[in-house]
């Protein structure tokens, strides 16, 4: 923060940052598992995007924010790590409203690995529930922009939570159904995967289920997955950097096929874990 590296505990920021006070920012998360990100490139590509869209100014380059987050990992000791690089709009420095005078505020920062689903929920598959919730229309906040919108996940999360379920979908402006609270959703139906098209965050780790379908000849598509359609699917699973492809097994009161975690949904998550010491896929940090 600020160009220096600090204990967790010790980073703070202003109250007046906007970041804070108008959720204007975005922001990228990373992992890292045994010691290797996973995906860094994708994830600074995106990053990068998302602060050019946002009119925002990073004041290191590609290269150095690499060596900042390698070194928050190394400084943190961490080897399985949730890694966050953040640019907040800041504030201005004569109180101006315009956010042309804010100065933009790098920060990034390295905790021990967090999963959406906990180990039991890995083994036993997660129970979730439709929100009727409308996630915020990509016309209003551009998804692509990964952001801090997340009142509309939050009621979804109390929604689901309310009805006995672990976690929540809330739909697209058209009904159908969006993403969850800091995951995407696909379905498998006849051995062809589908997740949603419209108005999600163009995941990371969604891409990496489409890199991987390519790899060992699956069809996976981004189109509309109606309620009902997710509910008769053979197979349910979220991903998420949180956690990596994540088996859902009850939607709402109801059990997804038999119940039990599937088939594609289990060669998936072994792939998925099996290319993170793969070089091709992931990059190493250097350990004091
Ligand atoms: N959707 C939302 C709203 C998210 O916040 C996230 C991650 O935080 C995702 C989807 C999953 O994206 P990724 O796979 O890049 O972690």
């Amino acid at each position: 923060m600020d160009g220096q590296y600090l204990p967790m505990s010790e980073a703070k920021i202003s109250v007046l940052d906007w970041g804070f006070l108008h959720s204007d920012a975005t922001y990228d998360t990373v992992h890292v598992w045994n010691g290797r990100f996973f995906r860094l490139d994708l994830h600074l590509d995106r990053f990068f995007g998302g602060v050019e869209r946002l009119r925002m100014k990073v004041p290191y380059d590609r290269e150095t924010i690499v060596s900042i987050l390698k070194d928050c990992v190394a400084l943190s000791g961490h080897r399985s790590a949730y890694v966050e690089m953040i640019c907040t709009r800041g504030s201005s420095p004569t109180f101006s409203r315009d956010p042309r005078q804010a100065e933009n505020r790098f920060i990034a920062f390295a905790i021990p690995f967090g999963s959406v689903a906990n180990k039991e929920q890995l083994e036993k598959g997660l129970h979730v529930a439709i929100s009727e919730t409308v996630r915020i229309p990509p016309n209003s906040v551009d998804p692509a922009i990964k952001n801090y919108h997340w009142l509309d996940l939050v009621k979804g999360l109390f929604d689901a939570y309310d009805r006995g379920a672990e976690t929540a979908l809330i739909l697209d402006t058209n009904g159908h159904i969006a993403e969850g609270p800091g995951f995407n959703v696909f379905v498998v139906k006849d051995g062809s995967l589908r997740t949603p098209a419209f108005g999600v965050l163009p995941g990371i780790t969604r891409r990496t289920v489409f890199d991987l379908c390519a790899e060992i000849g699956l069809s996976a598509t981004a189109a509309d997955i109606a309620r009902a359609e997710i509910k008769a699917a053979d197979e349910v699973f979220i991903t998420s950097t949180a956690g990596g492809i994540m088996p859902v097994t009850r939607i709402d009161d109801a059990a997804i096929s038999n119940g039990q975690v599937g088939s594609v949904t289990r060669r998936l998550m072994d792939l998925y874990w099996r290319k993170h010491d793969d070089p091709a896929w992931s990059t190493a940090v250097i350990y004091p």
